[in-house]
């Protein structure tokens, strides 16, 4: 049964072409699935912003036919591993960024092309074409013409409802919702919500016809690369039992940041995209009205200009005690995780989330909203801080709940160390690998693949 050849195709994939979490999730479930003997392969575009001094690439095929047009395909792997990752090299992805062109749809209609043309042409005829978000979401459609690919069945992961590819009348997700032979989202308590108005985005009438196709798969994260024991980018390793080099992180971070040392006050943290849907109103006007109390406030993120501008301003208005990093930067980010005491997620919606679970592995006791992927991954904080609790939570997307929740976690901080520490081993100790999530995709890649199973369901 194993053996499976996929072919792994999406927009991102991480650490060669990063814009968030997708990117994240692709450069290590690959990884993950190959260990269970899958011939599996991701297929990427070969971006002009893609640093090609840190990656042995080499040239695989050139001049593929695509229609009237013509592509290279490249090969590197990812990092640490066997899995190979094809670059298909085009004009149309020379730009610096790797969204943000008003031709986004056709320049992933034409990669879903181009895609399928390089599979052919090196002769990979995938069992299962795994496809992610609306970039890749017309493979279906593209297949039923082309007989080369009679065998290969497509599984859908939705990681985003939100970006939907339209273009004219078309939109590229609802397409794959209703061609794929299979969806999946990234966590199960959002392949729930995305069947009601409020989270579906406008395609839950279609994705609740696809019920009985759709599943819910949480993600993981690379345990390798974010893990405090090892990680080269922070200042000191540690590990649960040795938290106070988690502390010597914070006095260096609040260095850095131009901070007085403070091993005391509290450090609340976000990295996040500076977009809608993370939930920024909770934060903001909060911040710039009941003011920021004893905490010290780091934000790192770039996104939209409104949030960066309004983010800028409280780090103004409270220089010791909020800073703004309006930028993406890797190495910060951990030293970020490292160094905060608590992390901050109040999204509106999240599918899965990998920030919080990142926060957990680094001992920063993350505070979220309990929907999607969030409420999936953090277990809100029991009398006491015992048992298998790992953060806050709170429901309802409203000022006066996310004030209350973070009310009550910096007076748990200051007045409950010992509880703290509790919630800071309990996340540390938490299994956020791969592993488990990796099984549950090999399982849909059976079901595809097996006519039996696949006829029963
Ligand atoms: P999303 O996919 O919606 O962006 P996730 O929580 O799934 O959110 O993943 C976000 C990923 O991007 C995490 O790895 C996070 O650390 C990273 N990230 C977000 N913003 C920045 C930034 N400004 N600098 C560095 N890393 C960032």
């Amino acid at each position: 049964m194993n053996n499976l050849k996929i072919l792994f195709a999406a927009s991102e994939a991480a650490p060669i072409a990063k814009v968030g979490g997708l990117a994240d999730v692709i450069g290590a479930l690959p990884k993950a699935l190959a260990k269970l003997n899958l011939d599996i392969r991701v297929i990427i575009p070969f971006y002009g912003a893609i640093d090609r001094s840190q990656y042995l690439i080499k040239l695989v095929k050139q001049n593929i036919t695509v229609g009237t047009e013509t592509v290279n395909l490249w090969q590197t792997n990812l990092p640490d591993s066997a899995v190979p990752v094809y670059l298909v090299e085009h004009r149309l992805f020379k730009g610096k960024e790797i969204y943000g062109d008003s031709r986004d749809v056709k320049k992933f209609i034409f990669f879903s092309r181009a895609l399928l043309e390089s599979a052919k042409a090196i002769d990979f005829a995938p069992d299962v074409i795994h496809l992610n978000d609306w970039h890749t979401a017309i493979v279906p459609e593209l297949l039923k013409t082309n007989p080369f690919f009679s065998r290969a069945k497509t599984l859908l992961t939705i990681h985003n409802l939100a970006s939907q590819g339209i273009i004219g009348s078309k939109n590229l997700l609802a397409d794959g919702i209703l061609n794929a032979n299979l969806i999946n989202t990234v966590s199960p308590t959002y392949a729930r919500e995305i069947l009601t108005k409020e989270f579906g985005a406008g395609l839950e009438k279609i994705l609740i016809k696809r019920r009985r196709q759709l599943y819910g798969i949480l993600n993981g994260i690379d345990t390798n690369y974010y893990n405090p024991q090892t990680d080269k980018l922070i200042a000191y390793n540690y590990r649960a039992a040795t938290l106070k080099n988690k502390t010597l992180n914070k006095l260096a971070l609040q260095k850095q940041l131009g901070w007085p040392a403070a091993e005391k006050i509290a450090l609340v943290s976000l990295v996040s995209r500076l977009v809608w849907q993370k939930g920024l109103e909770l934060i903001i006007p909060l911040l710039g009205g009941a003011g920021v109390g004893q905490a010290q406030f780091v934000f790192l993120g770039t996104g939209e200009k409104k949030y960066e501008d309004q983010l800028k301003q409280l780090a103004k208005k409270f220089p010791k005690q909020i800073s703004a990093q309006i930028k993406f930067d890797e190495t910060l980010a951990h030293q970020v995780y490292a160094g905060s005491d608590i992390f901050l997620a109040p999204s509106r919606f999240e599918p899965c989330g990998l920030t919080q679970l990142i926060a957990m592995r680094y001992g920063a006791v993350p505070l979220v909203r309990a929907t999607g992927g969030l409420a999936d991954t953090v277990a809100p904080l029991q009398k006491g801080g015992r048992g298998v609790s790992t953060g806050f939570t709170f429901k309802d997307f409203a000022a006066l709940a996310f004030h209350k929740t973070l009310a009550k976690a910096l007076d748990f901080y200051c007045n409950h160390p010992a509880g703290w520490r509790q919630l800071q081993a309990n996340g540390m100790k938490g299994d956020f690998s791969w592993h488990k999530s990796a099984r549950q995709y090999l399982r849909l890649y059976q079901k595809l693949t097996n006519p039996e199973i696949f006829a029963k369901m």
